[in-house]
């Protein structure tokens, strides 16, 4: 995913190395081409240029003009910068309550339901019960398509097909899930394909409605910067705790991963690497690190 961006890190990096004797003009040089690779990745410009001022600050604190290995010095700074701009240590979902609440937030065709599947089948494994609430009363086929991920991970699914109020559904679900003994109730509220007043609306009442002790925002990392725009629109409005980025398995140039968390404050959480219910991975923003480095 990130081929592009390690390639072009990777050559600007090289011309520190096996080099006897560098100068101040040689670092400066590789500093440039490490912004530019960035931005070349989508990674927003005031992003890039932070970092790489960072990443210019430290070398020349650490004294990269007179390393043994100039070279892997300055990986070893890049890799420090990365991992702190996507938020440093690795940040867990909260799941808290009885039952315990997620709300899942984000624009339609994101890969929110296949993530609703995903996380109600990752907390299933840590011997937890979890009921999943359809409340896209929008569209019958969102519905469907998580009864079917529901009966795929053996999950239950609650919805309510002729009821058009999102914070009504939510709360009998919450009822259903005391009622039957659900420790944990995934909600996976409507999207569209674009932010939309009414949208935002509905999903804030459902948020002050039944208060979450977690509220994701799910988006497509394959979007780049528009990804980027959507987290910062919808965090406005709805203060979420966590990011989840999916797509992660296509040519996505890397930009929205290394963006977010410097633009919305807000860390990702997890990330979705494929279409079946096993891709799902927690995000440590140290191995991503390591990952662009290659
Ligand atoms: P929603 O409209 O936000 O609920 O989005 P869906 O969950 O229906 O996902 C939209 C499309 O993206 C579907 O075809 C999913 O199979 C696909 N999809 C979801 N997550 C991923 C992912 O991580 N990788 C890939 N390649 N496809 C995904």
């Amino acid at each position: 995913m990130f081929d592009n961006l390690s390639t072009k890190l990777d050559r600007a990096i090289k011309t520190l190395k096996g080099q006897g004797s560098i100068s101040e003009i040689n670092v400066a040089a590789t500093i440039k081409e490490i912004r530019r690779a960035l931005v070349d990745a989508d990674v927003n410009y005031k992003v890039a240029k932070d970092v790489t001022d960072r990443i210019k600050d430290a070398a020349m604190g650490r004294d990269v003009l007179t390393a043994v290995s100039p070279g892997q010095l300055m990986v070893k700074i890049v890799y420090d910068e990365l991992t702190q701009l996507m938020g440093g240590e690795k940040q867990d979902i909260v799941i808290k309550g009885d039952p315990a609440v997620v709300l899942l937030s984000g624009l339609q065709g994101s890969g929110k339901t296949t993530f609703a599947g995903k996380l109600a089948s990752f907390i299933k494994k840590q011997n937890r019960t979890v009921l999943l609430v359809a409340c896209d009363v929008y569209r019958p086929a969102a519905i469907e398509q998580l009864k079917v991920l529901g009966e795929q991970i053996g999950v239950e699914v609650y919805s309510e097909v002729e009821n058009k109020n999102p914070v009504e559904i939510s709360r009998n679900a919450l009822d259903y899930a005391k009622k039957n003994n659900k420790k944990v109730v995934i909600i996976d509220t409507a999207g569209r394909l674009a932010v939309d007043e009414q949208m935002m609306r509905e999903i804030e009442a459902v948020k002050t409605a039944i208060r979450p002790s977690e509220t994701l925002f799910v988006v497509d990392a394959m979007t780049g910067q528009d990804a980027v725009n959507t987290a910062k629109t919808f965090n406005d409005r709805l203060n979420f705790d966590g990011v989840v980025l999916t797509k992660l398995d296509g040519d996505s140039r890397g930009g929205a991963a290394l963006s977010i968390r410097a633009v919305v404050e807000k860390p990702i959480k997890f990330i979705s690497t494929g279409e079946k219910m096993e891709a799902l991975d927690l995000f440590y923003p140290d191995r991503m690190a390591q990952r662009i480095l290659g």
